[in-house]
Protein backbone atom coordinates (compact mmCIF):
# COMPACT_ATOMS: atom_id res chain seq x y z
CA UNK A 1 0.00 0.00 0.00
CA UNK A 2 1.33 3.40 -1.03
CA UNK A 3 0.67 5.64 1.39
CA UNK A 4 3.05 8.33 0.08
CA UNK A 5 1.59 11.61 -0.43
CA UNK A 6 3.26 14.26 -3.26
CA UNK A 7 3.10 17.43 -1.64
CA UNK A 8 4.54 19.52 -3.93
CA UNK A 9 1.12 19.65 -5.52
CA UNK A 10 2.15 23.95 -5.53
CA UNK A 11 5.21 23.29 -7.23
CA UNK A 12 5.70 25.85 -10.68
CA UNK A 13 4.71 23.48 -13.65
CA UNK A 14 2.59 21.58 -12.13
CA UNK A 15 -1.11 22.42 -12.64
CA UNK A 16 -3.83 21.02 -11.23
CA UNK A 17 -6.92 20.91 -13.02
CA UNK A 18 -10.60 21.20 -11.77
CA UNK A 19 -11.27 17.39 -13.30
CA UNK A 20 -8.39 16.26 -10.92
CA UNK A 21 -9.71 17.75 -8.10
CA UNK A 22 -13.17 16.37 -8.86
CA UNK A 23 -11.64 13.07 -9.02
CA UNK A 24 -9.34 13.33 -6.38
CA UNK A 25 -10.14 12.06 -2.52
CA UNK A 26 -10.51 14.60 -0.01
CA UNK A 27 -7.86 13.99 2.87
CA UNK A 28 -9.36 13.41 6.41
CA UNK A 29 -7.82 13.45 9.78
CA UNK A 30 -8.03 10.61 12.22
CA UNK A 31 -11.05 11.34 13.56
CA UNK A 32 -12.72 11.75 10.02
CA UNK A 33 -12.95 15.77 9.92
CA UNK A 34 -12.27 17.20 6.19
CA UNK A 35 -12.11 21.06 7.34
CA UNK A 36 -8.70 22.17 8.35
CA UNK A 37 -7.41 25.23 9.98
CA UNK A 38 -3.35 26.90 10.47
CA UNK A 39 -2.31 27.20 14.19
CA UNK A 40 1.08 27.91 15.42
CA UNK A 41 2.64 25.78 17.96
CA UNK A 42 6.38 26.73 20.07
CA UNK A 43 8.87 24.93 21.03
CA UNK A 44 12.03 26.39 23.41
CA UNK A 45 15.02 25.71 22.55
CA UNK A 46 17.25 25.43 25.06
CA UNK A 47 20.66 27.49 24.96
CA UNK A 48 22.86 24.02 24.70
CA UNK A 49 21.23 23.71 21.33
CA UNK A 50 20.20 27.24 19.91
CA UNK A 51 22.26 28.86 17.33
CA UNK A 52 22.34 31.95 19.29
CA UNK A 53 23.43 30.18 22.60
CA UNK A 54 20.54 31.87 24.42
CA UNK A 55 17.13 30.30 24.72
CA UNK A 56 14.77 30.73 21.62
CA UNK A 57 11.11 30.49 20.76
CA UNK A 58 10.62 28.54 17.47
CA UNK A 59 7.26 29.21 16.37
CA UNK A 60 6.21 25.76 14.13
CA UNK A 61 2.92 26.34 11.65
CA UNK A 62 0.86 22.69 11.31
CA UNK A 63 -2.94 22.48 10.18
CA UNK A 64 -5.18 21.70 12.79
CA UNK A 65 -8.74 19.34 12.28
CA UNK A 66 -11.75 21.79 12.95
CA UNK A 67 -13.30 18.35 14.24
CA UNK A 68 -11.09 17.59 17.03
CA UNK A 69 -8.77 20.57 16.83
CA UNK A 70 -5.94 18.21 16.26
CA UNK A 71 -3.04 17.33 14.04
CA UNK A 72 -3.46 14.08 11.73
CA UNK A 73 -0.30 12.80 10.97
CA UNK A 74 -0.43 13.32 7.35
CA UNK A 75 0.67 16.56 8.43
CA UNK A 76 3.34 15.42 10.62
CA UNK A 77 5.73 13.23 8.27
CA UNK A 78 8.75 14.54 10.14
CA UNK A 79 6.90 13.80 13.41
CA UNK A 80 7.88 16.89 15.44
CA UNK A 81 4.25 17.45 16.47
CA UNK A 82 3.65 16.77 20.47
CA UNK A 83 2.02 13.65 20.98
CA UNK A 84 -0.78 15.72 22.50
CA UNK A 85 -1.20 17.63 19.79
CA UNK A 86 -1.56 14.53 17.51
CA UNK A 87 -5.13 13.21 16.39
CA UNK A 88 -6.11 9.75 17.40
CA UNK A 89 -8.14 7.36 15.57
CA UNK A 90 -11.47 6.89 17.81
CA UNK A 91 -10.92 3.91 20.49
CA UNK A 92 -13.61 1.60 18.71
CA UNK A 93 -11.89 1.74 15.33
CA UNK A 94 -8.82 0.12 16.76
ZN1 LIG B 1 -9.75 15.41 13.67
Amino acid sequence: MNNEINQNANAPGFQVTNDMIRNSKTLTCECGGMLFKEALFFKILSPLISPSGKEEIAPMQVFVCENCGKVPSVFDKLEMVPNELKAKKPAWTK
